[in-house]
């Protein structure tokens, strides 16, 4: 029997519904395969704060030290709430930031997947969705502006200033570029590379990188794309793209458009890498309008989970399971609020009916 030990940092705003929901698979997981995973539920982000002064505390820290893998919830407060904290020790800076830095979680991929049968919760034409919407978004975590140097004061003009660096060196835009051919040589061997290198010098030096890594991938094709281009690619022909590989910041952006262009970002899990550790977490935050009120989304919850069944625990059947799972609840016509507007044909569950549904539905597929 394998034993897992997971901390379980449910986070702020929509987080523990979400969470809730994520755990209940995981059950059924347990209960259809000979494993076992003991839950470590800590404190991250506002609720740390708000609890301990801190919102990546020590406690928390020694539990992700000892997990095996760490399923996270989104966190953050809404802009007015966030003032009630000190700049540092808001939700990103204080907790998200230091996490990935800790375990150094530099690739970090987000699927945007819709299949043509679900094309009415996309904002997009069907004939823009054509057979559908499959891609990656390989982003670099770990580097970028996010994790430059910052200075805020007074300069000499009397002025108020702020000063953020972008860094990258060669080998933090190798080794995520390494994970992005990789990745598209298992799938369409078609690779688009996400830079800005009209205006910025960063991407200069991303690119020269991206080009000697792909000698290394020589059946792997590269498109180039400025981001601002790609943006709009995404709206009007999302198909054309497969992996698409970028910096972190571009990649928190552009993503937030791949939920936009699914119809929710409900529909964003992702996976963050490290070299000894991962984590997992919805790409959106933590969705203050809708806290409490039991109509989250919580696919993307439920997607990380899959994610870590298949990246930390080697059960890619299981995952597998849990996606299709997923996509019967809504081939049977239901779903959340987000993705169930009035006219739609939709039938609107809540939070926890969508989970519960997606848990009877795995009990009833043949096991792995
Ligand atoms: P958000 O992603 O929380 O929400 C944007 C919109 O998407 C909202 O209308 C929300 O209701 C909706 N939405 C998001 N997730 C959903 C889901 N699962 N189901 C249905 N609808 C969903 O972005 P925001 O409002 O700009 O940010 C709220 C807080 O989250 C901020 O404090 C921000 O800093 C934080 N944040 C955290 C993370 C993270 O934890 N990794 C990521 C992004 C933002």
């Amino acid at each position: 029997m394998k034993h897992y030990k997971i901390a379980v940092l449910a986070g702020d705003g929509i987080g523990p519904e979400i969470t809730h929901e994520a755990l209940k698979v995981l059950k059924v997981i347990e209960e259809r395969n000979d494993v076992t995973f003991e839950l470590m539920p800590a404190s991250f982000g506002a609720c740390a704060y708000f609890e301990t002064g801190d919102a990546f505390p020590q406690a928390t820290i020694d539990i992700c030290d000892q997990a095996d893998a760490i399923l996270k919830g989104p966190i953050g407060l809404s802009h007015e709430e966030a003032k009630k904290i000190p700049i540092d020790q808001q939700p990103e800076r204080g907790a998200l930031l230091p996490m990935r830095r800790r375990y150094n979680t530099y690739a970090n991929f987000r699927p945007v997947s819709l299949p043509k049968s679900l094309a009415h919760f996309s904002p997009l034409k069907p004939e823009i969705i054509g057979e559908g919407i499959d891609l990656i978004i390989v982003r670099e975590l770990v580097g970028g502006l996010y994790f430059g140097e910052k200075e805020m004061g007074v300069n000499d003009k009397g002025l108020r200033y702020v000063r953020e660096t972008l860094e990258y060196d060669e080998e933090q835009i190798r080794r995520i570029m390494h994970e992005a051919f990789k990745l598209a040589s298992k799938r369409r061997k078609l690779l688009h590379n996400i830079h800005k290198s009209n205006v910025l010098k960063s991407s200069v030096l991303w690119n020269e990188v991206m080009e000697e890594v792909a000698k290394e991938y020589p059946d792997v094709k590269v498109v180039n794309f400025l981001v601002d281009a790609a943006a709009t690619a995404l709206c009007l022909n999302p198909i054309q793209f497969d992996v698409m590989v970028m910096e972190n910041m571009f990649g928190d952006i552009l993503s937030d458009q791949g939920g936009g262009i699914l119809g929710s970002l409900g529909l964003m899990p992702s996976a963050c890498i490290g070299p000894d550790k991962a984590y997992y977490e919805p790409s959106h935050g933590s969705a203050p309008d809708i806290a409490g009120k039991n109509i989250a989304n919580p696919y993307s919850m439920i997607g990380s989970v899959a994610m870590m069944l298949e990246n930390s625990f080697d059960m890619a059947a299981e995952a597998k399971n849990v996606w299709d799972a997923m996509q019967g609840v809504f081939g049977d016509g239901y779903s959340t609020a987000d993705l169930s507007k009035p006219g739609s044909g939709v039938t609107m569950i809540s939070t926890e009916q969508f989970g519960d549904k997606v848990v009877e539905k795995l009990r009833n597929m043949p096991k792995a």
